[in-house]
């Protein structure tokens, strides 16, 4: 297996568009358990660790362009309070080991129905930043899952960075496991209020072939909500809310869980997730006067509190 090194972006670009065919390796917690497991031998390895550009993170205006290399643990640590779900949702992935070499472009590109950073990068519109030879371009998160584990990156093509909007409302990631922590979802939801706009964004993970949104749930919220008065939420409409989530879903009985229990609990989830973040929206009234943060990284829900069980 040959092992190539660029040391810049463009050398990068170069080798890739030489040899498509070659894995790229940024944390390797994917390729390498695919390499340890025998589940077949790429040809090359592309290194992309030793291109500083990419572990880094900027703001540009209201979105924060993360580097293919920065880490869930730095996510987490430095980016909590303006990508809540994000955040949220990175704090389940494995464990310390994990986050601490994991990467959201690492988890684009496994494109697994199951990875965590899915659902909230759907609710909240990112876009994926891919890049080769020939150019860069910009695909909008709702196009770059195009089936199990594949998705709409060209074989030349490489992820540069990840643009996520800054959140603009209160934001959850809830997922459900088998135990509370080092568990691959049986299924997971997110939801982003994106309070200005007075609309409702949603991902659903682990229960499809790719992660997806829930489209009629977002506009029955939406349409629902008391953006104005900020009434308590109708459980009428929370109770609705969950079943077009879960109506949403196409699971399959697997050995995480039958597609009969992922229904249900997706459900569950989405109801609670409109509870907690309508909850949120209420307490905060600056929430829709185009604050730069959600909620706050500190405590965390999802899996290892009891927001994350259904
Ligand atoms: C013990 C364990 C527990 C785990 N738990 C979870 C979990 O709870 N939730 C979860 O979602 N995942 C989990 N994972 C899977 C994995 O950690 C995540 O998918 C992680 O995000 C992968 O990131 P990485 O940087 O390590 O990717 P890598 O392994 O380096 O790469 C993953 C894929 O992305 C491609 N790739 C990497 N960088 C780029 C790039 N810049 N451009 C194009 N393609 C690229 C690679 O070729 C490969 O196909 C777990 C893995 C292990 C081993």
């Amino acid at each position: 297996m040959d092992f190539l090194r660029p040391r810049t972006w463009a050398e990068a670009l170069d080798l890739k568009a030489a040899r498509p065919e070659a894995t790229p390796i940024q944390g390797g917690t994917d390729v390498m358990v695919e390499i340890n497991l025998d589940k077949g031998r790429p040809a090359a390895l592309l290194d992309l660790t030793p291109i500083p550009e990419l572990r880094e993170w900027s703001r540009e205006g209201d979105v924060i362009r993360l580097g293919a290399g920065v880490t869930y643990a730095r996510l987490i640590g430095e980016l909590g309070a303006c990508l809540p779900g994000l955040a949220q949702a990175s704090r389940t992935v494995g464990s310390p080991q994990i986050r601490n070499r994991g990467t959201v472009a690492g988890n684009l590109g496994a494109a697994s129905p199951a990875g965590d950073s899915h659902p909230p990068l759907l609710a909240c519109d990112a876009v994926v930043e891919a890049e080769s030879v020939r150019g860069a371009r910009l695909i909008p998160i709702g196009e770059f899952y195009t089936g199990v584990k594949r998705n709409a990156l060209a074989p030349d093509e490489l992820i540069r960075a990840v643009r996520v909007p800054v959140a603009r409302g209160p934001q959850y990631f809830s997922k459900i496991g088998t135990r509370n922590a080092m568990v691959i979802a049986v299924c997971s939801f997110s939801i982003a209020l994106h309070a200005a706009e007075r609309r409702v964004g949603t991902g659903v993970g682990s229960a499809a072939p790719t992660p997806r949104r829930a489209v009629a749930a977002e506009e029955f919220a939406a349409a629902r909500l008391d953006w104005q008065g900020r009434s308590p939420l109708d459980p009428g409409v929370a109770r609705r809310f969950g079943e077009l989530v879960a109506g949403a879903a196409a699971p399959i009985d697997d050995v995480r869980g039958r597609a009969a229990y992922r229904t249900h609990a997706l459900a569950v989830l989405a109801r609670r997730a409109l509870g907690w973040a309508w909850a949120d929206f209420r307490a905060d009234t600056r929430a829709d006067s185009g604050r730069d943060s959600g909620r706050d990284s500190g405590g965390g829900s999802g899996a290892g509190d009891d927001r994350g069980s259904a």
